[in-house]
């Protein structure tokens, strides 16, 4: 998990790389400086064309255009900015007596526009830092709603896919695997006498067992599978393309793992085991709580024959 971002103004940002784009030598020229004196990074294109092939291969945040402009004019770099899903704000560059092509830019899908000849060096900057800025502002959104969705997909104690993506996924698979004839399989997992663990040892140190047991499920399983808890001490195991006897073999490998695996709690060494209830879905099933529940049901037998064990659900005809 990366850290949360801090505040805009206490980060410092890059430079910000800017096109200015003008079939006008002289105005580029003195747009430039303006912004290189300012710090800025700035490239130039005489047309819309050129604009358009330098955006392919550098990275910029903010481009000034022209909009009357021999080859490719402004209003066709802001359709080709659009059709390749550019990131960047767009500033357009307007003779006064033509504010309407400004006003249709706007519509366009430009941030601003900026009068020729420019009235200075601070309105040309600080009208490309606003742009800039908003730039920055959505990239962090967007960073921010990744990490939140992200974490809203994890079980915040053992860091695995939590009771969410667990209905998800088995709703997602169900379906597919009903479409395409695939196997599909689910391990239940329900640590052995959990409670007695937390009587004897404390909830924090539960907490931990809980933990380490998730790190060695984890190692236990392959990326595609689904590795969820389901809810306090009971942790889920879905398998795409995987008929029944797979399915014993990971559940298999994870009892035996959980028996022999070191659970250090504090000064504690506390002895961990664990039970599994295997089922798959049998074509008739319309949805996944078939096999859910065939699932409890075994696991429910490892339990009544003596823990520490897997167990499959009976094979139906
Ligand atoms: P069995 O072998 O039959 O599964 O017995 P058990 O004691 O594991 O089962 P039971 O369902 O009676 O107890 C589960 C315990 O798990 C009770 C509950 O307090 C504990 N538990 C649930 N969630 C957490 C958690 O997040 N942290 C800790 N420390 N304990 C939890
Ligand atoms: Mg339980
Ligand atoms: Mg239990």
């Amino acid at each position: 998990m990366t850290q949360p971002a801090e505040p805009d103004a206490a980060r410092e940002h890059a430079p910000t790389r800017v096109l200015v784009v003008d079939d006008s030598t002289i105005v580029r020229k003195i747009i430039v400086g303006y912004l290189r004196a300012a710090g800025h990074q700035v490239g130039e294109a005489q047309d819309g064309a050129e604009a358009l092939a330098q955006l392919g291969t550098d990275r910029f945040d903010v481009v000034l255009t022209d909009l009357q402009m021999p080859v490719l004019d402004g209003f066709g770099l802001l359709d080709g900015i659009r059709a390749r899903s550019l990131d960047m704000e767009v500033i357009i560059l307007t003779g006064s007596e033509d504010l309407e092509s400004a006003v249709r830019a706007l519509r366009s899908g430009a941030h601003d526009f900026l009068r020729k000849p420019p009235s200075g060096a601070l309105e040309v900057v600080l009208t490309v830092e606003r742009a800039a800025e908003k730039k920055r502002l959505r990239e962090t959104n967007l960073r921010l709603m990744r990490e939140l969705d992200a974490l809203s997909r994890r079980d915040a104690l053992t860091g695995v896919f939590n009771r969410r993506v667990f209905d998800e996924t088995l709703l997602a698979e169900t379906t597919r695997s009903r479409r395409y004839l695939l196997a599909l399989s689910l391990v239940l997992l329900d640590l052995d006498h959990f409670k007695a663990i937390n009587d004897r040892h404390g909830h924090p140190a539960g907490d931990a067992v809980l933990q380490l047991f998730a790190g060695i499920a984890r190692a236990q399983t392959r990326d595609g599978d689904t590795l969820c808890r389901y809810g306090g001490e009971e942790f889920t195991v879905l398998l795409a393309h995987t008929p029944l006897e797979g399915a014993m073999d990971v559940a298999r490998r994870l009892v035996a793992s959980t028996a022999k695996a070191p659970f250090v709690v504090g000064e504690a060494s506390v002895a961990v085991t664990v039970s599994a209830g295997v089922a798959s879905l049998h074509p008739s099933d319309e949805n996944g709580q078939a096999m859910l529940a065939a699932a409890d049901a075994a696991l429910y037998e490892a339990k009544r024959a003596g823990r520490n064990q897997a167990r499959p659900a009976p094979v139906k005809p």
